[in-house]
């Protein structure tokens, strides 16, 4: 079932491939800020998230082990019971929209639904408020699960504030199978395609992706290991 909010998610964040479908691999893609923005933010993830967000035994090396050895070293090793809970759940925040809210926490009404620190002893715990029920509140490391309501004014849906993000909304990006990442111009596409060493254009194709929560931890996942990141992720090929 595609929840509304992988939805939301999925009509900003789309792609267009080149495929050489006789090679099988996809040679770049192009794409809007929105999803520039997100291959940056990977760069902002603290270790400890992109381990958390994967889990394990997804992982290739041995980074999964040292956070299976904190979450099962006793307490009694501990100097307080904090630091683990900081080294298990990093406050990391990296495109909220799209990797934070996973696919169980999403709802018909989660996009006007809100949480606050459920601590009602510090009044400064309400300077804080996630769109993710039971992130730590980053001012007393409760659960924020206390649900409030979003009350929305005069505003257009799916509006992309240009000017937030790492790049500029107003150009094209070209980003190749290994994530590296220009702004497009009509002169270098041909000049890739040569480099491509291409011969039959007939082969290749171009194909409308998006970039939904599934494929978001894709990309981060292979792109800690392989140079062939859009061809693993968008064609399947491990
Ligand atoms: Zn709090």
């Amino acid at each position: 079932m595609v929840s509304n909010n992988d939805k939301t998610v999925a009509s900003k964040l789309s792609l267009k491939l080149l495929i050489d479908t006789a090679a099988q691999k996809v040679l770049f893609a192009e794409a809007g800020k929105e999803v520039v923005d997100f291959l940056f933010s990977l760069l902002s993830l603290p270790v400890g998230s992109a381990v958390k967000l994967l889990s394990k035994d997804r992982l290739e090396g041995s980074i999964g082990n040292l956070y299976k050895s904190i979450q099962e070293l006793d307490p009694s090793f501990l100097q307080n019971s904090e630091g683990k809970s900081t080294l298990l759940n990093p406050i990391g925040s990296i495109s909220p929209s799209l990797l934070l809210p996973g696919p169980s926490s999403s709802s018909s009404s989660s996009k006007n639904v809100y949480f606050q620190c459920a601590n009602s002893n510090y009044s400064s715990c309400n300077a804080y408020v996630s769109k993710v029920n039971g992130v730590l509140c980053p001012n007393c490391k409760n659960r924020m699960s206390k649900q409030m309501i979003y009350v929305k004014g005069d505003e257009r849906e799916d509006y992309v504030d240009p000017n937030v993000g790492f790049v500029k909304g107003v150009v094209t990006y070209t980003i190749m199978d290994d994530l590296t990442v220009t702004p497009m111009s009509s002169i270098s596409s041909i000049i890739l395609l040569s480099k491509f060493n291409v011969k039959n254009l007939n082969t290749l194709v171009e194909r409308d992706v998006t970039l939904g929560f599934d494929e978001a931890l894709e990309v981060l996942e292979i792109s800690l290991r392989s140079k062939k990141v859009l061809t693993s992720v968008f064609l399947g090929k491990k």
